[in-house]
């Protein structure tokens, strides 16, 4: 299992992000989504949208996004 990794150059408006606002992000691994989506903000992934993103592949790490480490970090808390 990699990491997949997404960083947001334009949003669905077509509004470039300030660079300080471009992070990498995780792709929300929940299975049961029917779309990729950004996991802290949910934004969709797919042709239909405005937004223009890089992605990339890695064994581990790579996320920048303190919203995105702060939601996994909740799920690894989680006891099963
Ligand atoms: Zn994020």
């Amino acid at each position: 299992m990699t990491n997949e990794l997404v960083k947001i150059i334009k949003n669905d408006d077509g509004d470039i992000l300030p660079n300080v606002e471009q992070e990498w992000c995780l792709v929300d691994a929940n299975p049961s989504l029917d779309v990729a989506r950004v996991l802290c903000t949910q934004a969709v992934l797919d042709i239909d949208t405005n937004a223009e993103w890089e992605e990339k592949s890695v064994a581990r790490g790579g996320i920048t996004c303190d919203k995105c480490i702060t939601i996994i970090k909740a799920y690894k808390a989680v006891k099963l």
